[in-house]
């Protein structure tokens, strides 16, 4: 069986290490906001290169408190991509603002800045992309167009932890970016984490207070905060992992680079890599095809495990009814076809050249080949 995704291989490196960091934060007698999320910022806002770095509960809770800590909520539209996972969407709603969604482009995946001129109005306050899968989102245009339009620009970087565009990394590209640590993502702890990365001063320090029951001093309570602390538990763990980012995104990129090589298949749309490769650091290997089911059953046969991500767009979720009526067909055809093939940093060369081998051997009876428009770019 190939696994789509061992946590378990991921981190076997890392036991010991693991077990002697815990031991570490055990014997401190100090477990919330200590020594080791401290650390943890300087070298993660370091690693990013920006000013700051916020540690917080998870990717989630570092989105709702960026758009708390810059005031939006209800009246505020905040323009996000129609194809993302949900976090971003619930975080904009959570707040009170109204998500505005914008078509991606169907090559990158990430957010068509052409698109976005078109949805900006005088309500609009911010553009949240998201560098899905792993890519990088077109900054300049964006930034551009957030420039004149004096709009405010959040990176979701939580599948994009390293990766660089025009020389900087993900985290810097932006007023403000939020990253997740679930332990899937590119930077994963052993439970959940978060942090928000910015080199704005005002709003770091805002955020440390919010994410803290808004006391910037202890008992003093200058916001109406939160409890979205991340734990030294997780910080010990993430500080080990960290020194090893660049290398298991090296070899996350090198898998990626021969399964574009190799994979050759006419009912298959393979990602497209990016001119500058190290704007992607391939969080997932994400395909397109027409024929999604019998290609999924197939993988199944031959023992490879495969997922979908997304399933269902966002505005055609039971939690946005007053979107289901709304029309986004690029993001629909890529919720139809899109299939993740196992990548992961451990996978073995074998099982690298087991997944291609499947892709290239699976054909598809004339009769149920189900013809799609080819998607408009
Ligand atoms: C995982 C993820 C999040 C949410 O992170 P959590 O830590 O699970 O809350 C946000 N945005 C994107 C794009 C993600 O993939």
């Amino acid at each position: 069986m190939i696994e789509f995704l061992s946590l378990k291989k991921v981190n076997e490196a890392y036991e010991e290490r693991f077990q002697k960091a815990a031991s570490r934060v055990i014997e401190s007698g100090w477990y919330v906001l200590g020594e080791e999320v401290n650390s943890f910022e300087k070298e993660y806002a370091n690693y990013c290169g920006t000013n700051y770095c916020v540690g917080v509960s998870n990717g989630l809770d570092a989105l709702k408190l960026l758009l708390k800590a810059y005031g939006f909520g209800p009246g505020d539209d905040i323009i996000v991509p129609s194809n993302t996972q949900i976090a971003p969407i619930l975080a904009i709603s959570e707040v009170g603002a109204k998500p505005i969604l914008v078509e991606p482009n169907p090559i990158t995946f990430t957010i068509d800045p052409e698109k976005v001129k078109a949805k900006i109005t005088s309500k609009t306050k911010a553009i949240v992309v998201v560098h899905l899968y792993g890519r990088v989102a077109d900054m300049d245009p964006i930034r551009q167009i957030a420039f004149e339009h004096n709009l405010k620009v959040i990176e979701d970087s939580a599948q994009a932890h390293g990766a660089v565009y025009k020389g900087s990394r993900t985290g810097s590209l932006a007023d403000a970016s939020a990253f997740s640590f679930y332990p899937s993502k590119n930077l994963g702890a052993i439970g959940d984490g978060g942090a928000i990365t910015t080199n704005d001063g005002v709003l770091a320090e805002k955020l440390f207070a919010l994410r803290n029951y808004g006391s910037p001093k202890k008992y003093e309570n200058l916001y109406r905060g939160y409890n979205h602390r991340l734990d030294e538990m997780q910080a010990a763990f993430l500080r080990i992992k960290l020194q090893d980012l660049d290398t298991r995104n090296d070899a996350r990129r090198k898998i990626a680079t021969t399964y574009l090589r190799e994979m050759k298949n006419k009912h298959i749309i393979l990602p497209e890599q990016p001119a500058n490769t190290a704007e992607h650091v391939w969080h997932l290997f994400v395909i397109r095809t027409s024929n999604r089911t019998e290609l999924q059953r197939f993988l199944n046969e031959r023992g490879i495990e495969s997922m979908i991500h997304y399933p269902i767009p966002p505005h055609l979720q039971q939690a946005y009814k007053e979107m289901n009526n709304e029309s986004y067909p690029i993001s629909e055809q890529i919720h139809d076809e899109v299939l993740s093939l196992p990548l992961s940093p451990v996978q073995t060369d074998e099982e690298t050249q087991a997944v291609i081998q499947a892709i290239n051997d699976f054909v598809v009876i004339e009769s149920v080949i189900h013809e799609k428009q080819e998607l408009q770019v």
